[in-house]
C-alpha cells in the first residue's frame, strides 16, 4: 500500500519500520528540521527489541510537501502530537485526494473534529494503539515488547478499506483488530492517560510509586467518574470498575518501574503536553454539558502550570 505517516517521533517511526519491512511504499513526512535531516542522512534508525536495524525511507519536512505532487498516498497515518496535527494537516492537505483515507491512532480526544476538516468522514479511520515506543534523538527509535492496533472506519462508509488496512497492518505485525466501537476504545485509553500520565508528572514519579500511595485509589475513581459522567453524554457507558481494574493493574505489572510518556515529554525533555486532549478535553466537554469536573480541571491546570514553570 502507498501510505505516508505524518509525524515521524517514537510512534511514527515503529509503525514506519514495521511497514516498510512489510513492503509496503513509504513516504515519511516531519515537522521536526532535526529528524528530517537525520533520517535523510543515516536512515531511520531503531534499537528494535534489542537489535539495531536501519531503513532508508524518502523523508520530507512539511515544508518540504509540495515536492511530492502526484505521490498520491492510499492512507496517511497521522502520528503527530495532539497539538501539532491541525498544523501539520494543514501544511499536507495538497496531498489528501477524494480518493485518500487518514488514520488517527493518536492519544486523547477530539481528533476527528480537526481531521474532518481536511477529510471526509467516510475515509476517516480512527482508533488506538497499545504499542509503545521511544525517541533516543533524531532519526533513533527505541522500540521494545509488543502491542496491537484497533481501528475502525469513522464514517458509515468505508469499512471495505478500514479492513484493508487490518490486512496491511497485520502482514507488518502490527496485530490489527476490527473493532465496533472505537470511541469506547478511545476513552478507555484516555483514562489510563488521565490518571497515571497526569498524576505521575504531577507528583514526579513512576507508576508503581504512584500506585502505592494512599491516595491513589480515590484520584483514579473520582477522575474516571468524570471522565465516565462526561463520556455518557457521548453515549459513550464507560465501565468504571472495569477500567479502574485496568489501571489499578499497572501498578503491579511489568510497566510499574515505567515513567509514562507525559512524565517524560514534561519532566524530562521539557516539551508541551497533550492535556488539552485528555483531562482538558474532559474539562470543556463537561462544560458544554453542564457536567462539573473538578478533578480534571485541577488537573490541566497544575499541569499547564508546569509547562509555565518550564517555559514550554
Ligand atoms: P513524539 O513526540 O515522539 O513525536 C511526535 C512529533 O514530535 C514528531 O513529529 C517528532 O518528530 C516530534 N518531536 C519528537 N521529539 C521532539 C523534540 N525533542 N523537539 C521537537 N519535536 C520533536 O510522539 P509519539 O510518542 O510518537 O506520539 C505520537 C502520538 O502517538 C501521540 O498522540 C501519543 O500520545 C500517541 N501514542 C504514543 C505512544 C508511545 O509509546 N510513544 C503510545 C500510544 C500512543
Amino acid at each position: 500500500m502507498k501510505i505516508a505517516i505524518v509525524g515521524v517521533g517514537a510512534m511514527g517511526s515503529r509503525f514506519a519500520l514495521m511497514l516498510h519491512k512489510s513492503g509496503n511504499d513509504l513516504v515519511l513526512i516531519d515537522g521536526w528540521q532535526p529528524n528530517v535531516q537525520a533520517i535523510r542522512q543515516q536512515g531511520l534508525q531503531a534499537d528494535f527489541n534489542g537489535k539495531a536495524v536501519t531503513a532508508n525511507i524518502p523523508v520530507y519536512s512539511l515544508e518540504e510537501v509540495d515536492q511530492l505532487q502526484g505521490y498520491q498516498p492510499e492512507l496517511i497515518i497521522a502520528f503527530t502530537k495532539s497539538y501539532q496535527l491541525d498544523s501539520a494537516f494543514a501544511k499536507i492537505k495538497a496531498l489528501i485526494t477524494p480518493q485518500t483515507y487518514v488514520l488517527c491512532l493518536l492519544n486523547g480526544m477530539g481528533h476527528e473534529s480537526i481531521l474532518k476538516k481536511y477529510v471526509d468522514d467516510n475515509h476517516l479511520l480512527l482508533g488506538i494503539t497499545m504499542w509503545t515506543a521511544g525517541l533516543a534523538g533524531p532519526g533513533h527509535a527505541t522500540l521494545f515488547g509488543n502491542g496491537n492496533v484497533e481501528l475502525k472506519n469513522f464514517g458509515s462508509e468505508g469499512k471495505d478499506f478500514a479492513l484493508k488496512v487490518v490486512d496491511v497492518f497485520n502482514d507488518a505485525g502490527l496485530c490489527p483488530k476490527y473493532i465496533d466501537d472505537p470511541k469506547y476504545a478511545i476513552w478507555r485509553k484516555a483514562c489510563v492517560n488521565g490518571t497515571l500520565n497526569t498524576l505521575c508528572s504531577i507528583l514526579d514519579c513512576n507508576i508503581g510509586e504512584l500506585g502505592q500511595t494512599q491516595e491513589a485509589a480515590d484520584f483514579l475513581k473520582t477522575i474516571i467518574a468524570e471522565f465516565a459522567a462526561v463520556a455518557a453524554q457521548e453515549g459513550v457507558n464507560l465501565d468504571q470498575a472495569e477500567v479502574y481494574q485496568h489501571v489499578d493493574e499497572t501498578f503491579h505489572g511489568d510497566i510499574a518501574d515505567h515513567y509514562p510518556s507525559m512524565y517524560q515529554d514534561l519532566l524530562k525533555n521539557h516539551r508541551k503536553t497533550e492535556i488539552d486532549f485528555i483531562n482538558g478535553a474532559v474539562w470543556q466537554k463537561g462544560k458544554e454539558y453542564g457536567v462539573a469536573t473538578p478533578y480534571c480541571t485541577l488537573i490541566t491546570q497544575l499541569i499547564h502550570a508546569k509547562e509555565e514553570l518550564l517555559g514550554v
